[in-house]
């Protein structure tokens, strides 16, 4: 992986083998629950949801792991997996599958083998999750102070806070008229897909490239903003 190559990649494992050791780890987890999210396994990221915020110690999660385990040999039958890809599971096997792979603690195993069990589904939303996640690896990212117009910031807030991502072309023009020519945040504003936690706007919301982990509404799991919690498993 390169600098050039990181904008031209569409093998997901390849992408997270360049994201940093120092990545924060509230990032690849919002990468997990996305992929959780993309099979359907609402459980799963419910739990996961749970975990995130302190609702759910190492304990409670190694058995729900262990749960998921167990669900998946029961309804693997019939279906066959190549190699570490469910390609055949039936879907009810696949999703308790991505379950055992997200819910560990080390985020970076989780991301590693919750991409393995869904990239026959996921594999170019993975690459834009994460080219949204993660700044290229291979380029220092920073705001210019000047780019921090009113324009600019109310429009960040507004996407941040709405998960509407619809202004980022508008963002990118605001930006523009700001003096930024930064081709990595305007190309990312104007063409990128976008979720939850998109590095551009916490790089300009926060100055750095990496907010604070907020799991509510969004696109994330997690509490709702009144803080409520998802209703305990069964
Ligand atoms: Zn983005």
């Amino acid at each position: 992986m390169s600098e050039e190559g990181w904008p031209l990649c569409y093998e997901p494992l390849d992408l997270l083998d360049a994201v940093p050791e120092s990545a924060p780890h509230e990032r690849l987890w919002r990468y997990v629950l996305l992929n959780l999210r993309g099979v359907g396994a609402d459980l799963p990221a419910e739990l996961l949801g749970r975990r995130l915020v302190g609702g759910l110690d190492d304990q409670a999660l190694d058995a729900h792991r262990r749960a998921f385990a167990a669900q998946s040999r029961q309804r693997s039958g019939g279906g066959y997996s190549q190699g570490r890809q469910p390609v055949s599971l039936p879907l009810a096997a696949q999703r308790a599958r991505a379950g055992v792979a997200a819910l560990q603690p080390d985020p970076r195993a989780a991301a590693a083998e919750v991409t393995r069990e869904t990239r026959h589904r996921l594999q170019r939303d993975q690459c834009a999750w994460l080219k949204c996640l993660f700044a290229n690896p291979f380029r220092a990212a920073g705001a210019d102070p000047a780019w921090l117009t009113a324009t600019v910031l109310a429009l960040a807030r507004g996407v941040r806070e709405s998960g509407d991502f619809g202004a980022m072309p508008i963002l990118a023009d605001a930006l523009q008229d700001a003096g930024c020519d930064d081709e990595d945040v305007l190309t990312h504003c104007r063409d990128g897909s976008h979720v939850c936690g998109c590095w551009v706007v916490d790089l300009l919301l926060s100055g750095k490239e990496c907010g604070p982990f907020t799991p509510s509404g969004t696109g994330c799991s997690g509490p709702s903003r009144d803080g409520s919690r998802p209703p305990a498993p069964a």
